[in-house]
């Protein structure tokens, strides 16, 4: 059977553009490489879907940056929950503005666009991993690993980024785009763990800390976050260190290298007065309360303290050794956790191939792409979904669009 768009790649974009094109009455079929669709779905925030952010701007966003306005521009946040609403998954948002579905379960975000397109008509077929896409006179040709071939008039790209290979990412999506004459940019880990030398961090596995982490490199502070912070075997993670890996790869590619600056004390508090109020407290214990445990033994032996010593007899140039290990200590930065680990990619197919008012190609008429597999990556907190919907919701219009001025 012929239809009027195949969607290659069933995860975030690719479900949200079927349901879209399916409301309009275009025949739309979804090939997907997996068993199921939306497997990465099911993972995202912690199993919660962090599915939108009401604060999200421009700058939230890296890469083709433009692109990234105009999407946010036509479907804002507030207009992607008025999405899901009319999915039947109502939302709500936290204090940041991150916005989860009611429910606060990914898999509810995933039934509700799958049940949709099911009842809307959409074909899926699975374990078809697009492996070609031929264009013709007649419109487009996919073929699969395994050799099924489907017929479209038009194709929408939506097979994602490299990061998580165990919930599908791969690598067919950018070969098929570069067939077609489209640029592939550089694709790095983005939102990953920062790794570090082992040394400064042994003993710290599992620890976790309020703090703020700054980016150092080339002599400058690069980006300060705040957050939790995760000490691992020979790394460091939570949230407001992953959120500096993109940064980090593209420095380290630059041949420049990284450090991290941690202010584990963000409220100002003396050393000075604490060690007279506390004369006998051993140095051991003397952080007790401000940092964890053995993140406060760490910091006592990076300052080159006895830890048997008692408080009081702390000279003023020890404490403020100690003053600037906890609102400054700062460890080489080596890497980031690689795509396995990563959450998203950064780098991808070239916006300047593409209309981003469409998404349309401006290479191969009737070709289509939305979400990771593009030059555009957010920070933490939602801001991937929302480009993963709102581009796809651009492209879905694109192809009507297309479609209706008469495409083959
Ligand atoms: C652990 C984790 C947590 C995350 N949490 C959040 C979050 O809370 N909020 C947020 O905004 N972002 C989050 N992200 C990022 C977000 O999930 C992605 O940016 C988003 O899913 C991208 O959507 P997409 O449609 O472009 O790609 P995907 O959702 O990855 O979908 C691509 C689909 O294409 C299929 N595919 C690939 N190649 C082929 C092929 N050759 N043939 C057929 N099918 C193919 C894949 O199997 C997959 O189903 C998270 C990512 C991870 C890994």
């Amino acid at each position: 059977m012929n239809y009027d768009i195949a969607i290659l790649g069933g995860g975030a974009s690719g479900l949200m553009a079927a349901c879209a094109l399916s409301e309009g009455g275009r025949r739309t079929v979804i090939l997907e490489k997996q068993g199921r669709v939306g497997r990465k779905l099911l993972s995202t925030g912690n199993g919660r879907c962090n599915l939108t952010n009401r604060s999200a701007k421009p700058s939230d966003y890296h890469g083709a940056r433009q692109a990234a306005q105009f999407a946010l521009k036509t479907w804002p946040p507030r207009r992607i929950e008025g999405v899901f609403a009319r999915l039947g998954v109502p939302c709500a948002a936290d204090e940041a503005g991150r916005v989860y579905p009611m429910s606060r379960q990914a898999a509810s975000v995933l039934d509700a666009l799958r049940l949709c397109c099911d009842e809307r008509g959409v074909e899926t077929l699975t374990d078809f991993c697009v492996t070609g896409l031929t264009r013709s006179k007649a419109g487009f040709e996919a073929v699969a690993a395994d050799g099924r071939r489907v017929r479209a008039r038009c194709t929408l790209v939506c097979t994602g980024g490299l990061a998580a290979p165990k919930l599908g990412a791969s690598g067919e999506g950018y070969k098929i785009l570069e067939s077609l004459g489209h640029a592939i940019l550089p694709r790095f880990p983005a939102i990953a763990a920062l790794k570090t030398p082992p040394e400064p961090v042994r003993g710290l596995k599992g620890i976790r800390a309020e703090g703020e982490i700054t980016l150092l490199s080339g002599g400058q502070a690069l980006r300060t976050e705040a957050g939790e912070l995760l000490f691992a075997e020979a790394g460091i993670s939570g949230i407001a260190a992953m959120q500096l890996a993109r940064q980090v790869n593209e420095a380290l590619r630059a041949g420049r290298s990284c450090a991290a600056r941690l202010n584990l004390m963000p409220e100002a508090l003396s050393l000075s007065e604490r060690a007279k109020a506390l004369p006998k407290r051993r140095a051991e214990d003397f952080l007790n309360g401000i940092v964890p445990k053995r993140l406060g033994q760490a910091l006592m032996k990076a300052a080159g303290i006895d830890m048997a010593r008692p408080a009081g007899s702390l000279t003023p140039s020890e404490l403020r050794r100690l003053h600037d290990l906890l609102t400054g200590w700062t460890v080489p930065v080596t890497g980031t956790q690689g795509f396995d680990q990563a959450q998203v990619t950064a780098g991808g197919a070239s916006l300047k191939d593409f209309d981003a008012r469409t998404m349309q190609s401006l290479r191969c008429p009737g070709l289509f792409a939305a979400g990771e597999v593009l030059d555009v990556d957010g920070d933490c907190g939602g801001f991937n979904l929302q480009w993963a919907w709102s581009s796809a919701l651009l492209a879905a219009e694109g192809i009507n669009a297309y479609l209706t001025e008469g495409a083959p």
